[in-house]
């Protein structure tokens, strides 16, 4: 049988109170997709929405890390999967790929996915980010940070381009391969069809409930 796509949801720093989040998460989650489709909300809302995914995490399971939460901890609350290395990760909080290595192992040996970004340096970045980790149980997504929705210097990223940066890191990595960056409900099925990836990791999209439900269901039947 064939794999289910995967549609891991960014909510980033969205929304603002905890009943706009359980009524985008219960809106979601009426429908039943033939798609694995994984929220990650902020922190303060995993626990209340039983959420499947989150944006981040530590790379030490407990300890004196003021404001870190842990690999442990997410997994304790039922997370399968976590983000990891996303580009405003990098710009906004200095981020390195050595630190999201180290988060990698660490979500891996607290049994998290890590649903990994690489994006502009492909080759240099993947021989970082797959140091000492089980490439059978991690998540690539292609996603640079030019082609995100809110990109200061915003850059189109097609399907054709999406396929070769897939293939350049095929030459590495066996496992599932996303694309994120600007997927919406009109353009998510071209990404299954010739972009060569197996899901997609979808930002702005992921907030609005309507718009969410149809990407699925088209990503479902591209
Ligand atoms: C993201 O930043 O992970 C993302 C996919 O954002 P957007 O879909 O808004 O481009």
């Amino acid at each position: 049988m064939e794999k289910k796509k995967l549609v891991v949801a960014n909510w980033k720093m969205n929304p603002k109170t905890l009943s706009e989040a359980q009524e985008l998460a219960s809106a979601v989650r009426q429908e039943a997709f033939e798609a694995e489709v994984v929220l990650c909300p902020p922190y303060p809302f995993i626990a209340s929405l039983k959420s499947l995914g989150a944006q981040d995490c530590g790379w030490e399971q407990s300890g004196a890390y003021t404001g870190e939460v842990s690999p442990a901890q997410l997994k304790d609350l039922g997370c399968e999967y976590v983000i990891l290395g996303h580009s405003e990760r990098k710009k906004y909080f200095g981020e390195t790929r050595e630190m999201v290595n180290k988060k990698a192992q660490a979500a891996m040996q607290a049994g998290l996915t890590p649903v990994m970004c690489i994006g502009e340096n492909i080759e240099q970045e993947m021989e970082i980010a797959l140091v000492g980790t089980d490439p059978t149980r991690l998540v690539l997504v292609y996603e640079p940070e030019w082609a995100i929705s809110t990109a200061e210097h915003f850059k189109e990223v097609t399907p054709e381009d999406c396929k070769i940066a897939v293939d350049a890191m095929r030459k590495q990595f066996e496992g599932p391969i996303l694309y994120g960056g600007s997927v919406d409900s009109r353009n998510v099925a071209r990404f299954f069809q010739r972009g060569g990836v197996q899901g997609v990791l979808v930002g702005s999209a992921s907030l609005d409930a309507h718009e969410f439900i149809q990407l699925v269901k088209n990503a479902v039947l591209a």
